[in-house]
């Protein structure tokens, strides 16, 4: 019988499509399936609240499936450079198995402990399993990493084909390990449980992210060019991230999806929709290879001329700005959402993220460590790299110029006013002309709908032709630094 095998499960809470898993399952002997809630070393991120509800979830999920499948998920806590030795000793397993990540500090972990677990005469074997192509693939004509994101796609996609399926295991054969209890680790906010909302919207796990999927290739991606950017179409995007940055669903397994509905033609899917979809997915795929080329991308400017720019210092604009209360009702509504359901769709996430940087003029840093903690898709390269591609000071960025506009984004974008009216409520009952600038508002137009500005809803933090301005100026001072 071949000694025990050890799986260990970090950003890849599934069963099928788990390289790694398969991998240890196909060495043949029993497997111990282990999750390990880590003691962070180094420069390792602490996850933020809104992924610990998702983690928790997952994690039930997870030990569910593999429970109908007779087998143990072992939960732990601590530093995995101490729990898996002490494991092989115990149980003297031959073999560990992991899928890889891709941050700094995770990839130092990572190969501290390969190194020290193959000192002591242990197989470590390492797959992917986060990615379609891994960041080191793809190179430029003259071989360095692509830093714009067209030629990227482009030669993604004329390369990549999705490894064949690899199916759930029908049963598991594990050895049994002593194990924490899931609810003891508190990861379920308590005290107050700001996590109410999420509930409703979000089936964590790998059943769940499946449904998601099949819900979106049946109506949402048919129409994904034209809706993807209308907060107020439920359906315009698949809601995948979360199940994606949780690994409960590989991106493999979407790109297959999506390239069979449209074979089957069943479905009437336009060929640019399915093309723009899987565009997203690659700029996911993006975020990584910068992350993992540019590691410095996750805190610092990915462009240093930034480090020039005057950021200002208000704790008082942060805080109105983390609370959906700027008084400006696009901005207010994303916040709002955020907060109470974990996710902010991305047209929402770019306008709010260029109120912060460029109206009040705030640090991407901040925006990103709020949404680090209140996101339940919280990703380590999309996060950081697509905060920086908003604030100006990212790869392939949008020109720190280009201000958004938070007023005619949300004419444009949220042509209903169903999005603004569903998370700003208090000014719900203003007519379309005023819904995403109340103070344009006439006295008797405002007291008909009942909104009282200062009291009912903020007036606006910052004038919007002052704080694009102010944006404008401050960037004078990048240019220098650029040219000078
Ligand atoms: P869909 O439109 O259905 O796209 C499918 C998948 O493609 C997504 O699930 C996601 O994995 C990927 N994707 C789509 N757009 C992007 C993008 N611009 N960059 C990278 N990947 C993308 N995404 C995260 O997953 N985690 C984050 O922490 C995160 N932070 C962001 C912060 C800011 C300031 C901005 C502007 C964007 C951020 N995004 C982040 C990207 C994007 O907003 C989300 O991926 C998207 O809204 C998720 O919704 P969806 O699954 O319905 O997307």
């Amino acid at each position: 019988m071949p000694a025990p095998a050890i799986f260990w499960f970090r950003r890849d809470l599934r069963l099928a499509d788990n390289p790694g898993l398969d991998a240890a399952l196909a060495a043949g002997g029993p497997v111990i399936l282990l999750y390990i809630r880590g003691r962070r070393t180094g420069a390792q991120r602490a996850p933020g609240a809104a992924s610990d509800w998702w983690l928790d979830k997952s994690l039930a999920a997870l030990g569910r499936d593999i429970a109908d499948r007779g087998g143990q998920l072992a939960l732990r806590s601590g530093d995995p450079a101490d729990i898996i030795p002490d494991i092989i000793r115990e149980t003297g397993t031959g073999s560990v198995y992991w899928n890889r990540r891709y941050g700094e500090a995770d990839r130092a972990a990572d190969a501290a402990l390969k190194a020290q677990l193959t000192e002591a005469g242990c197989k470590v074997a390492s797959f992917n399993g986060h990615l379609l192509t891994e960041p080191w693939t793809c190179k430029t004509g003259s071989g360095g990493p692509y830093r714009v994101f067209t030629p990227y796609w482009k030669s993604v996609r004329a390369v990549y084909a999705p490894p064949p399926r690899l199916p759930a295991p029908d049963r598991l054969n594990t050895l049994a390990l002593s194990s924490d209890h899931l609810e003891d680790w508190g990861l379920h906010p308590s005290g107050p449980d700001w996590s109410t909302g999420f509930g409703p919207v979000w089936t964590p796990g790998e059943a769940g992210a499946r449904a998601r999927l099949d819900a979106f290739l049946s109506v949402g991606l048919a129409t994904y060019r034209d809706h993807r950017n209308r907060p107020d179409v439920e359906t315009g995007t698949s809601r995948l991230s979360p199940h994606l940055a949780f690994g409960e669903i590989s991106p493999a397994a979407i790109w297959r999806a999506t390239q069979q509905a449209m074979e089957d033609g069943r479905r009437n899917i336009p060929d640019d929709d399915a093309s723009v979809f899987m565009s997203e997915l690659v700029w996911r795929e993006f975020s990584y290879v910068l992350l993992y080329h540019y590691p410095h991308l996750a805190t610092g400017n990915y462009n240093p001329a930034f480090d020039a720019m005057p950021w200002r210092d208000s704790e008082a604009d942060y805080q109105s700005w983390c609370r959906g209360e700027t008084g400006y009702p696009m901005v207010d509504a994303g916040m709002r959402q955020l907060w109470q359901t974990g996710w902010m769709h991305n047209r929402v996430r770019m306008i709010a993220a260029s109120f912060l940087t460029k109206h009040l003029l705030l640090p991407w840093q901040k925006g990103e460590a709020w949404f680090w903690d209140t996101l339940v898709d919280a990703d380590p390269a999309a996060n950081a790299a697509s905060w920086q591609w908003t604030a100006g000071s990212g790869a392939d960025a949008a020109p720190y110029f280009r201000v958004f506009n938070p007023i005619s984004q949300g004419e444009k974008f949220d042509e209903t006013g169903a999005y603004v009216r569903k998370y700003c409520p208090e000014i719900a009952n203003l007519p379309d002309k005023y819904l995403f600038a109340p103070w344009t508002a006439d006295k008797a137009t405002l007291a008909k709908a009942g909104v009282e500005l200062g009291r009912t809803y903020p007036k606006p933090i910052v004038d919007h032709a002052t704080g694009r301005q102010r944006a404008l100026d401050a960037y004078e001072q990048v240019k220098a630094a650029r040219t000078g």
